[in-house]
């Protein structure tokens, strides 16, 4: 069972990332856009018509093209979930415009299809530049592999994996493709396949599958299947999540829409009903019936969720912030206390040894032992190895500890590279060989750029210091805590001591911002209320369990996208706000007064088409810089 002796090898540093350049559908792309444009067209050609008196061939087939064009989508679908015995407004308003056609009133129900195809054109507009501002972050972070070849490793993208390549799948990653594990010991997480979160023991020989998360061993797969077609529907399937999954308030929204609109159809039978069999006139009851139909149905509320938060989605992609849904974009904005990682978090999580203290030889076999580990210290330890020419054999028997260090077998010696104990001023790690210390190694990695702004701004935006959550010594904690302006601190932390951290506060009723890279804070990121990785330095499991990625390492965005989410949520209850006082409005009016169909119809969609719009302002360039100005 060993591992690939890799002494010559010069691993290749993953692909510098490229430029943002999401790929932009145009909005005339978009088939609901363009019905809507054709309902537009023929309803503008029919109306100057309709107004100067033309005779009705004239303007009538340009107004049967308006409603053809506008209506036939909702119609549709409004009949399909009726078959599925749910009524949608979509369905009352079709059929409100087929019924003013009826009563003579062209120009109302050309208005009320237009405007209404118009709205729909939005929401989908909004959906649809959600999904190429998350395509456009997942080709800047590729999935990668390394694979093992004769030379040594080199970090490829996922998809120019073939079916005979070997990769080395270290803990915490994701398994590029389907393959036969070849040596190596692991346990996998199958749940992105059987739904089961109980990981399953991996041993040479077993089949593994493209997707499943690797746990705390590292194995040597074969490449049995070619993983291109994994790779598209994984991209697939996040882009749809992202999309698609509905906000709290939009399912809440939503539930109270059904039996609303059930409540819309009754009163408007019986406000027909009840007036003609008592003798009143029947166009005159058809017609108050009719405008109450449209004033009262919940367009403009069942509007007002997602356009703000898909459009919020899509300008924090555009920014290196993948907010994984909906849901979790208004949920940010909620977050009242901060807790963030060390290394890799606030510091560059590229460490390097400054000192090596004790058997100079014992760095070779540590370099052996931290091969086959995804963590930033292990990296470092390699490096310094193969800086000194070392030759670093081949280890067996590989095993990690979240947050404590890594064991193999070197050379026939059981060799660990652990936490050292006692107090340091950096980050101490210490090489023990068949028992005995041999050597304590000192590293040194440096704060990110922007750290201490970002963890100010955070500070202001909840109200509270951040704390920071770290496994390493309480010294080296000190040592960045200080320099990044945080107070809070604590060391020591095993993966479960910063879960139960995060709970703990959650219990006290705070909702936490976790920030995390490692394997090692993937609990605290399931914990926490939202989990932000860091896209470059992040592990599989960590970008994984997080709610929000940011994918070029950038700690200003976090705050920015805090205050985007916050603002996307000032706008929904705005939007909620204006639909519930414009229904409201109208509905008395209709019912007390006298509301001509007309202005109904104008208030009703314009009210619609608003707050539409109001939600779409969030996909303007600026709607970020006004975060960043929010946090500043
Ligand atoms: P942090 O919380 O700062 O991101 P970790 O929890 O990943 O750090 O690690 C905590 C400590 O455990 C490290 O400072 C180090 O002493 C030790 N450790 C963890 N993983 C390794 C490893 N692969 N090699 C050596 N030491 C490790
Ligand atoms: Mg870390």
């Amino acid at each position: 069972m060993a591992l690939p002796e890799l002494d010559t090898a010069q691993a290749t540093a993953p692909a510098p990332a490229r430029a943002v350049r999401p790929t932009r559908t145009r909005a005339t792309a978009l088939p609901e856009v363009r019905w809507a444009a054709l309902a537009a067209l023929a309803f503008l050609a029919a109306f100057p018509l309709d107004l100067a008196g033309a005779p009705g061939w004239a303007w009538g087939p340009l107004y049967a093209v308006c409603y053809a064009a506008g209506g036939w989508e909702p119609a549709v679908a409004g009949l399909q979930a009726l078959r599925e015995r749910s009524l949608d407004v979509d369905l009352l308003m079709v059929v409100a415009a087929i019924g003013a056609a009826a009563i003579g009133q062209y120009l109302d129900g050309g208005l009320l299809i237009v405007i209404f195809a118009v709205s729909g054109a939005l929401e989908a507009l909004a959906t649809r530049r959600t999904a190429d501002s998350v395509r456009g972050l997942l080709d800047l972070a590729p999935a990668t592999a390394v694979r093992l070849t004769a030379a040594g490793e080199e970090t490829v993208e996922a998809t120019a994996l073939v079916p005979g390549d070997t990769v080395l799948v270290r803990p915490g990653e994701r398994l590029p493709a389907d393959g036969t594990v070849l040596n190596g010991t692991s346990d996998i997480d199958r749940a992105s396949i059987t739904g089961e979160p109980l990981p399953a023991p991996a041993v040479p020989g077993d089949e593994v599958f493209a997707g499943t998360l690797n746990g705390s061993g590292a194995l040597r797969v074969r490449v049995d299947k070619d993983p291109g077609d994994f790779v598209v529907a994984r991209i697939v399937a996040l882009v749809e999540e992202a999309s698609a999954t509905k906000a709290p308030t939009q399912l809440f929204v939503e539930k109270i829409e059904q039996r609303y609109s059930v409540g819309v159809v009754v009163a408007t039978l019986a406000l027909f009903g009840l007036p003609v069999a008592f003798g009143a006139d029947l166009t005159e009851a058809l017609l108050r019936a009719m405008t109450f139909m449209i004033v009262a149905s919940p367009c403009a509320v069942v509007l007002a969720t997602m356009p703000p938060l898909l459009s919020a989605i899509a300008t924090a992609g555009r920014h290196g912030v993948l907010v994984k849904s909906a849901v979790v974009m208004e949920r940010l904005g909620a977050i009242d206390r901060v807790a963030l990682d060390k290394t890799g978090t606030l510091t560059e999580g590229a460490p390097r040894v400054t000192a090596v203290r004790g058997d100079a030889t014992a760095l070779a076999l540590a370099a052996a032992a931290e091969l086959p580990s995804e963590h930033p210290l292990a990296r470092a330890v390699v490096a310094e190895a193969r800086a000194r020419g070392l030759r670093v054999p081949e280890a067996t028997d590989f095993a990690a500890e979240p947050g404590q260090g890594v064991r193999a077998v070197v050379d026939g010696h059981d060799v660990r590279v652990r936490r050292a104990s006692g107090t340091h001023g950096d980050t101490a790690v210490e090489v023990v060989v068949d028992g005995a210390p041999a050597a304590v190694l000192e590293l040194s990695d440096r704060l990110r750029e922007g750290a201490a702004e970002a963890v100010a701004a955070l500070g202001r935006l909840t109200g509270t210091a951040p704390t920071l959550l770290t496994g390493d010594n309480a010294g080296a904690a000190a040592r960045i805590a200080a320099e990044a302006g945080i107070d809070d601190v604590r060391a020591g932390l095993l993966p479960h001591d910063k879960a139960e951290a995060v709970r703990e506060w959650e219990r006290a009723g705070a909702k936490v911002l976790l920030v995390g890279d490692g394997v090692n804070d993937a609990p605290a990121l399931a914990a926490a209320h939202t989990g932000v990785a860091m896209g470059r330095a992040g592990s599989d499991l960590a970008l994984e369990t997080a709610d929000v990625v940011v994918v070029r390492d950038e700690l200003g965005a976090i705050p920015a996208v805090v205050a985007l989410s916050r603002r996307a949520r000032r706008l929904v209850v705005q939007n909620l706000v204006i639909a519930g006082v414009c229904i409201g409005a109208l509905v008395v009016w209709d019912l007390v007064g006298h509301l001509p169909l007309p202005l109904g119809v104008a208030g009703h969609e314009g009210s619609t088409v608003l707050v539409g719009l109001n939600g779409l302002r969030l996909l303007r360039e600026a709607a970020w810089r006004r975060a960043e100005k929010a946090v500043a």
